[in-house]
């Protein structure tokens, strides 16, 4: 049985003062969940301060990026035991934005989740096609190389650490969400090729989350799908309401 896992991207948002505010009030209002895994992905500036606030509690704290070495002469780089020593026990790697930005490729992707595998960290490792890739028939091709390549050269055992978070570029921050129908039908594919790089048990258990634009309104029927196992949610995960809302409503999944 997979458990359901709702991240909240933070992005480029909230100062130290803010964070707190966030966690704080996400903690108040989350304290009872338990069969959903909550983890807040701050920037790395606020990691710290968020930190003290959601330990001990259910609440886990994820990176929003990573770099591969572990130290060195690397100027404004932030390495994955850094990000353990301030209490991360996750990492997103390859969103669309550091891919479209700042020039994140399928490689460096393989190398960032290596990095954080090495040190006990979970990497999300995002993938999706861009609105004129699914508008000419790519999103496949588009989400095979992203998976393929991102996880080359790692075991069974590896793949069972990994998280996907399929994330359509054309769906994030847009308000324009993958119908049910439409993410099910990439979900399930990224399964199948998951069962043929490493075993169809591995695949079984293995977290793809959805993520696109995910709000209050549309989370039970994300959520109701064979192969959404959570979301990774951007805009909405700045407030406490949605945030809150999303995770008990996926919440409500379980019982
Ligand atoms: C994201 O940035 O990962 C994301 C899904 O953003 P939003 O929910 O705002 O579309």
């Amino acid at each position: 049985m997979r458990k359901l896992l709702i991240a909240g991207n933070w992005k480029m948002n909230k100062g130290v003062t803010e964070a707190i505010a966030l966690a704080n009030s996400l903690k108040r209002e989350l304290y009872d969940i338990e069969t959903v895994d909550i983890v807040l992905c701050p920037p790395f500036t606020a990691l710290d301060a968020v930190n003290e606030v959601v330990a001990e509690s259910n609440l886990k704290l994820g990176a929003q990026d990573v770099y591969w070495e572990t130290c060195g002469a690397f100027t404004g780089e932030v390495a994955a035991p850094m990000l353990r020593d301030l209490g991360c026990t996750y990492g997103i790697v390859g969103h669309s934005e550091r891919r479209q930005f700042f020039h994140e490729t399928n490689e460096t992707v393989n190398k960032k989740t290596a990095g954080l595998l090495k040190t006990e960290l979970t990497p999300i490792v995002c993938v999706g096609e861009t609105l004129a890739q699914r508008e000419t028939d790519k999103t496949f091709d588009v989400v095979s190389d992203h998976v393929k390549n991102g996880l080359a050269g790692f075991s069974r055992e590896d793949a069972l650490k990994i998280v996907i978070a399929y994330e359509p570029v054309w769906a994030i921050g847009t308000g324009k969400t993958a119908t049910p129908e439409q993410a099910q039908e990439v979900h399930a594919y990224i399964r199948k090729l998951l069962a043929g790089l490493f075993s169809k048990e591995t695949a079984a258990s293995m977290i793809i989350l959805y993520g696109g634009s995910v709000k209050p309104e549309n989370t039970r029927d994300l959520m109701a799908q064979l192969d959404i196992d959570g979301a990774l949610v951007g805009g909405a995960s700045l407030d406490v309401r949605s945030f809150t809302d999303i995770v008990k409503i996926a919440a409500s999944k379980e019982t």
